[in-house]
């Protein structure tokens, strides 16, 4: 299918080469990476598909950029940001329209996906004015302990393809703010939105070379120079827990430090007692959200007995009635799953569960025709072997169980390696609490269906993760603490 004139005049435009020390390079053999339209299969463009000496270049170029770019005044490196802020907003028809034609979205998703990722730039713009330090007495009083933060020096940043912008932005934002350079590889998938980006922050005057971006087929093959070169300082990964673990035995060598964002398996656990129709609210945004493609889409309901048809039914309604489409069709709200082999996956869960006994209430399959689109799909009555209940679906299935008692729904919930991200719907807040205390998860949406937001801690424990991002807490992955004990 050909794209309409508005399509093909964003492609055209697009950057699509290496952004290297402020320069836009071919690879350095010449190669080329097909990117392809998701909802028709279709190769939209090529970008540079770069080598490990462009890796080494990158590198080369943001050490070149530190010393400069730490030393700028922070009203400065605010400024920029804020900038980068608002030209997000200015810029966002162009920049969602490029995010769906590669990554499949609705433009409506790319849109709620690009003012998340400007917020890190304002929140970031902020916290450039806020880096701290402090000076006190020492307990004997005959010395003073006077503590500085510094910038952490050049980052590596490798991003996944599910939120092409924000997961860039929450790394980029607070680098910046913190006075660091960077290297950054998006995912081979998605690389035109991080490239367009790139070009956005040049354009909003940030300096040559602070900001670096490689684009290749061969991942492991660009990031090897980088993280084994001794003037790297920090890694920080967005992407699944099986990469993440080779990226921090490979990070071991230089004694990098490492923020790890990795996947999950989130819990939606839904009490007797709660609103049964702000829940279901709830659970199609933490659901639905990016067409479940999100480390933090609801994996798996738990449903009190007493409301578990009614939820099922009200759910399958509601999924069932989605608009299914190209995500730059008007009215889309269900766009196509990344490839192939992801709605092979989520085809296979769903057959899984049904195969073991559970029940299709809306959807179950793939749909016929061009491009990689699944059904909205709600599966009741799911058995505990289910493997849907233990592995990252990231597609658009809702799977749900019952329980009897609170114990009974917290092991449930806490029945997994992933502690990423749960959620919580009851109206009595003791047992919020309560259950709030005993999961184990790094974030949790209490009657809410979406946590995420650039003024909060954003990660994960148990195997989601290592480090945070956003909130009071994420410029401080970009920051080493020095401390200066101080003879009077
Ligand atoms: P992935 O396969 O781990 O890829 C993520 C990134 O790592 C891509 O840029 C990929 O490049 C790169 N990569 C793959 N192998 C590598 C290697 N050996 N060395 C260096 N880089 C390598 O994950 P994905 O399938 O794109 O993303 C989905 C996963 O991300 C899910 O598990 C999801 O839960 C997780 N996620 C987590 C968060 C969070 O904040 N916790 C947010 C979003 C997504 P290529 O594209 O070239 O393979």
């Amino acid at each position: 299918m050909a794209l309409d004139s508005d399509e093909q005049k964003v492609i055209d435009e697009a950057p699509n080469q290496l952004m290297i020390g402020g320069e836009w390079r071919d690879a350095s053999e010449g190669g080329k990476l097909a990117i392809e339209d998701p909802s028709t299969g279709e190769t939209l463009c090529e970008v540079a598909d770069g080598t490990p000496d462009d890796s080494k270049a990158a590198m080369d170029a943001a050490c070149d950029a530190q010393a400069d770019w730490a030393t700028m005044p922070p009203n400065e490196r605010s400024e920029i940001l804020y900038k980068a802020f608002t030209a997000i907003g200015d810029q966002a028809d162009d920049l969602a329209m490029l995010m769906t034609l590669e990554m499949g979205k609705s433009v409506t998703e790319s849109k709620a996906e690009l003012t998340y990722a400007a917020e890190f730039f304002r929140w970031f713009s902020g916290e450039a004015l806020r880096l701290d330090g402090y000076y006190k007495n020492a307990g004997n009083g005959a010395s003073r302990v006077l503590v500085m933060r510094q910038p952490i020096g050049p980052c590596y940043f490798i991003t996944p393809w599910n939120f092409p912008n924000a997961m860039g932005t929450r790394k980029i934002g607070p680098a910046l703010a913190a006075g660091c350079t960077m290297v950054v590889k998006p995912a081979q998938q998605t690389p035109l939105s991080m490239l367009a980006l790139a070009k956005l922050l040049s354009e909003c005057g940030l300096p040559d070379g602070v900001l670096n971006v490689i684009t290749s087929k061969k991942s492991g093959d660009v990031s090897a120079p980088i993280i084994s070169d001794d003037r790297l300082r920090k890694l920080s990964f967005t992407g699944s827990t099986e990469v993440g673990r080779g990226l921090i035995e490979q990070s071991a060598e230089n004694i990098l430090k490492v923020s790890m964002e990795l996947g999950g398996n989130a819990p939606f656990l839904v009490f007797g007692d709660a609103d049964l129709d702000d829940a279901i609210e709830g659970a199609m945004m933490a659901k639905m959200r990016n067409v479940g493609e999100a480390c933090t889409s609801a994996n798996r309901f738990h449903v009190h007995e007493s409301l578990a048809e009614e939820f099922a039914e009200k759910l399958g309604k509601k999924m069932g009635a989605m608009k299914i489409g190209r995500g730059t069709d008007e009215g889309v709200e269900v766009g196509p799953l990344i490839d192939s082999d992801q709605r092979d996956k989520v085809a296979e869960l769903v057959d899984d569960a049904v195969e073991k006994g559970a029940t299709c209430v809306t959807g179950g399959s793939k749909v016929d025709g061009e491009g990689y689109f699944f059904e909205p799909t709600v599966l009741s009555g799911i058995t505990d072997d289910a493997r849907v209940l233990s592995e990252e679906i990231f597609g658009p299935v809702a799977p749900i169980a019952t329980f009897r008692t609170d114990e009974e729904a917290i092991e449930a919930a806490n029945r997994t390696e992933y502690g990423l991200v749960s959620y919580v719907y009851t109206s009595d807040l003791k047992r919020a609490l309560r259950v709030c205390e005993a999961l184990e998860t790094g974030m949790i949406g209490l009657n809410q269906g979406m946590v995420s937001n650039a003024g909060a801690p954003f990660g994960g424990v148990k195997a989601s993760g290592v480090g945070r991002e956003g909130g009071n807490e994420g410029i401080m992955e970009y920051l080493e603490t020095k401390y200066v004990a101080v003879n009077l």
